[in-house]
């Protein structure tokens, strides 16, 4: 009996608590989804428009013995000498999806077409009536809770009211087709992106990745975005007066970069910003844009931490376990500059360092905790 007992204690999956990131979990359609995707997006790249491309310049490469070809290899974990085939396979993927898809629209009629063609192929099958209902109820949900949350906050009754107002003009976008769609101009924010928040229509785009997002992981992702509508950018755009999280956005500093301006002015004298763009970062301290600050330098990264910061503290009174942002569980590779913190420190910092989300792991951070 007593044997017994201590096995169950021993094997009690409450004890046996895993890691966080030690097995994420994906949702169920997760696997399917990346079949169907890797499928159709190699019988793109095989097509006879495409491939003799793909194959050309990795021959180059490989006659040449490229360092890049071959860290790309070293990435992905595939050995040219011992796979060959997947090796040839994964690059046509590889070159199809950066050097074709993402020039789209790229002057060639034929191409165009197969890439409109590729898109709302995979627009279709994946991104069902089924999927965005689904996905509607979900983003309902988390909006209720980014009310409930503001409503019961000790933030001031007008800026209650503002952000209120800002979360309720907030909605999902979903491309049907292509050709007319806003990611004309971004295909690959569809194809190889989650979700993101476009500030000029209050939308959040709804990308392919979104697909593999467990129920919980879906929420906390819906809630960043939903804090992108009223985080210090947006606010110094729209409004007149304090942004009213400046004491979490004043802990929140303890971590995140500023954005570095020391070129803004050698940019205006240039004229590789407009007059009308110049002010517009100037009175707009925390914003970013494709165009400033270049690539390479530092963007400011607190409306990343803030929307992080608003979904952690949203769910304080929610039932949550450790899957709760397996995304951000994907080592992504962030350029220099980045907006974003790295993934682990998004973890750990942000989420981690607050109490209903320590319990869950062994690991504390509460010297990154902040609050009101
Ligand atoms: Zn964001």
């Amino acid at each position: 009996m007593a044997i017994r007992l201590l096995l169950i204690f021993l094997f009690s999956p409450i004890l046996a608590k895993a890691e966080i990131c030690e097995r994420p979990m994906w949702s169920d359609r997760a696997e399917s989804t990346k079949r169907l995707f890797d499928k159709t997006l190699y019988q793109f790249a095989s097509s006879k428009d495409i491939a003799p491309l793909a194959d050309d310049t990795l021959s180059k490469l490989a006659k040449a013995q490229s360092p890049t070809l071959i860290d790309w290899g070293k990435k992905r974990n595939i050995n040219p000498q011992t796979e060959p085939e997947k090796f040839a396979k994964e690059w046509r993927s590889y070159f199809a999806t950066q050097f074709i898809i993402s020039k789209y629209p790229t002057k060639v009629t034929a191409v165009d077409i197969l890439i409109e063609q590729h898109f709302d192929n995979l627009s279709e099958n994946l991104m069902t009536n089924q999927y965005k209902k689904y996905l509607n109820e979900q983003f309902l949900a988390a909006k209720k809770l980014a009310l409930q949350k503001i409503t019961n906050s000790p933030l001031e009754k007008d800026s209650k009211q503002i952000i209120i107002n800002k979360i309720n003009a907030v909605k999902l976008y979903f491309p049907e087709k292509l050709r007319g769609s806003k990611y004309e101009k971004s295909i690959l924010e569809f194809l190889n992106w989650g979700l993101a928040f476009d500030p000029n229509n209050d939308e959040i785009n709804v990308g392919l990745d979104t697909l593999k997002y467990n129920e919980q992981n879906l929420k906390v992702a819906l809630l960043h975005e939903i804090a992108h509508s009223f985080d210090t950018c947006r606010w110094s755009q729209k409004e007149n007066s304090n942004w009213p999280f400046e004491k979490i956005g004043l802990c929140l500093r303890k971590f995140t970069l500023t954005r570095d301006d020391s070129r803004l002015e050698e940019f205006k004298t240039t004229g590789y910003l407009t007059e009308s763009e110049y002010l517009f970062f100037k009175k707009n301290q925390t914003c970013h844009n494709t165009k400033y600050p270049p690539s390479g330098i530092q963007k400011d990264q607190i409306t990343e931490t803030f929307a992080d910061w608003f979904s952690a503290y949203a769910l304080s009174d929610e039932k949550i376990n450790i899957h709760f942002r397996d995304d951000l569980c994907e080592d992504k590779n962030r350029e220099p500059g980045s907006s974003y913190l790295s993934n682990t420190d998004r973890l750990y910092k942000i989420y981690l360092s607050q109490k209903h989300f320590s319990s869950l792991t062994k690991k504390k951070s509460d010297e990154f905790r902040c609050t009101f």
